[in-house]
């Protein structure tokens, strides 16, 4: 996703403004991403859109006249991390002698709203979520005169795209602050992902990873119901050269049409990315979630059955409000059971605002922080089991780039972004899909032979 931001910024620094809009100086405009993948889908789209605008890319914050942080709120920590990264731009000289401006965008004005402009006075306007899409009106009315139409070429794409196919959720899950930030679930219609994959596939992209708060809900809320299996057998029918692979399908998404889906298209990659969450029933009810750690199970022998082979993901919180002893150890039971391919822990955090923080059983900070270690041991050693049983397997490795020492490097099939670690190669060239053979691994990393 950098490199997306990357494609973004160069077409920015090229940019030229034409007809009577010649003589304006184009405005530099620094981006600063907080938190998840989907945010950085937000910046990309923020950025592309004042490119359309005439701004060129400061790459330093200080060369800036616009400097706009795209905040995360999920948890209190991505919301410190967000409040430091705008102070650190507020202190900057260019900000504190009034030649630069701070704009504050994304979940931190989504979910704290005006009570940000009295406890960050420097910031010059905030733009929660729902009005990212008028970034261009609200930086236009920062710089009066400063943006106007341009023209720009098309845009070289990096070779892993993420592409969005809804905002928001409606589940409410008890310790989730997602519904009050971006809103009630809203399905993006299939020309809108189509068109955007269609232009990252255009511009190079080889891979491309839908993403939302709940994948498998998607088309639920249309007139006319349509879903996630339709969306993307429709998306691998049009792109047969491209890699999708679909995160965050909420349990009760996994169904047998969609496995089957996964199943039949080759270029639809075998992975599945289910947060479970918790495996105590007592606990899922408490956090508004259904299931239960024998019927997870039975579920991913569903979904194993079906696709052979696939890899699984899954997220996990350890430290729920009232998790007795006995419900952790059948958490940890379960991830034994489930042989997950890959595990995200999470300690539980409580948020303001969230029916979960208001539970009385809040568990101590520092037990919370030892049960996310110990459940996250245990999920390791099954990892790093699990990626070096592929050893001498011949798999399809997508050239991603090149670490900062210059070792190559790609992911398979098996390895989402960001998450699932990376092959290292000794050749490619990036874009491409080299066959190599699993020689080595180290932890959630792979090395070619
Ligand atoms: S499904 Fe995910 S985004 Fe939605 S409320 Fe639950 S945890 Fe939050």
């Amino acid at each position: 996703m950098e490199d997306r931001l990357s494609a973004i910024a160069n077409q920015m620094r090229s940019s030229t403004l034409f007809g009577g809009a010649a003589s304006i100086i184009p405005l530099r405009v620094h981006l600063v991403t907080m938190g998840c993948a989907k945010n950085e889908v937000d910046s990309a789209d923020m950025a592309s859109k004042l490119l359309d605008y005439g701004c060129v890319v400061a790459d330093e914050p200080d060369d800036a006249d616009c400097i706009i942080v795209n905040t995360c709120s999920f948890i209190q920590a991505a919301t410190e991390e967000s409040i430091e990264a705008v102070f650190d731009m507020c202190g900057l000289d260019n900000v504190r002698s009034g030649d630069a401006k701070v704009v504050v965008a994304g979940c931190m004005p989504s979910r704290y709203g005006n009570d940000l402009r009295v406890s960050l006075p420097e910031v010059r306007t905030f733009v929660p979520c729902s009005k990212e899409d008028n970034i261009v009106g609200v930086v236009a009315e920062l710089f009066p005169g400063r943006l106007a139409p341009s023209k720009r070429e098309g845009m070289a794409s990096e070779a892993s795209v993420y592409v969005k196919i809804s905002d928001g959720c409606d589940r409410f899950c008890s310790f989730c602050t997602i519904p009050f930030i971006r809103g009630r679930y809203r399905s993006f219609t299939f020309g809108q992902i189509n068109a955007d994959v269609s232009r990252a596939v255009a511009s190079g992209a080889r891979e491309v990873v839908l993403i939302a708060q709940d994948t498998g809900r998607w088309g639920n809320d249309f007139s006319d119901p349509s879903s996630l299996s339709w969306l993307l057998s429709s998306l691998a029918r049009k792109h047969p050269h491209t890699w999708f692979r679909v995160m965050y399908i909420q349990p009760e998404g996994v169904t047998d049409d969609l496995l089957d889906v996964i199943a039949r298209y080759d270029n639809i990659v075998n992975y599945i990315d289910v947060p479970f969450q918790h495996a105590s029933q007592r606990l899922l009810a408490s956090m508004n979630r259904t299931g239960s750690g024998r019927e997870y199970l039975a579920l991913l022998e569903r979904v194993r059955e079906r696709v052979p082979g696939i890899t699984v993901r899954t997220t996990l919180i350890a430290g729920y409000p009232g998790e007795t002893e006995e419900e952790f150890n059948e958490l940890c039971e379960f991830v034994e059971e489930a042989e997950f391919d890959y595990v995200g822990v999470f300690p539980y955090s409580q948020e303001e605002g969230t029916r979960a923080a208001r539970l009385d059983s809040q568990i101590d900070e520092d037990e919370k922080l030892e049960r996310a270690a110990r459940l996250r041991d245990i999920a390791d050693s099954i990892s790093y089991a699990r990626v070096a049983q592929r050893i001498g397997e011949r798999v399809e490795v997508l050239v991603l780039g090149r670490e900062e020492d210059g070792q190559l490097y790609g992911r398979a099939r098996m390895q989402a972004p960001d998450v699932d670690g990376v092959v290292y190669l000794s050749e490619g060239d990036v874009g491409d899909v080299v066959d190599v053979v699993i020689g080595d691994t180290l932890m959630y990393d792979m090395e070619s032979e």
